[in-house]
């Protein structure tokens, strides 16, 4: 399936975060096992399905906020908790069906204009980006 793109939702600490963390775990006999074992069986190292998914985590959360807040309704989870879904298989979220390959939102079922609208936003940030980067 093609992707559309997106925002870099991910907060700016949060990368270095993560890559900090990569290199704690690192230190595991563990983490190194497992990921000698993805690469055997010719399945996605962590940093790998970090890389895939991981962006897809936070922009869900971030299209949650926005939902919530043109509904009026509270929304407390964190990317962690689309995160953990992912990975326990789970690719739908309060009538939002996203891509199982990498997370990314395909279809808004419960507030489709909520969606179209958080593209628009998105659309014209990002054409933002590019002028800024042309001049
Ligand atoms: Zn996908």
């Amino acid at each position: 399936m093609a992707h559309k793109k997106t925002l870099n939702w991910i907060p700016p600490g949060h990368e270095t975060q993560y890559k900090n963390w990569i290199k704690k775990l690192e230190k595991s006999k563990r983490f190194r096992h497992a990921r000698e074992q993805n690469k055997k069986n010719g399945s996605p190292t962590f940093e790998e399905w970090w890389e895939r998914i991981g962006p897809s985590s936070y922009r869900l959360k971030a299209y949650m906020d926005f939902r919530a807040f043109h509904e009026k309704q509270k929304h407390d989870f964190t990317h962690l908790f689309y995160l953990k879904g992912f990975n326990e298989g789970c690719f739908r979220f309060f009538g939002i069906n996203c891509c199982e390959c990498c997370g990314e939102i395909i279809e808004d079922e419960q507030n489709p204009t909520a969606y179209e609208m958080f593209c628009e936003f998105e659309d014209e940030e990002l054409k933002k980006l590019k002028q800024q980067t042309v001049h």
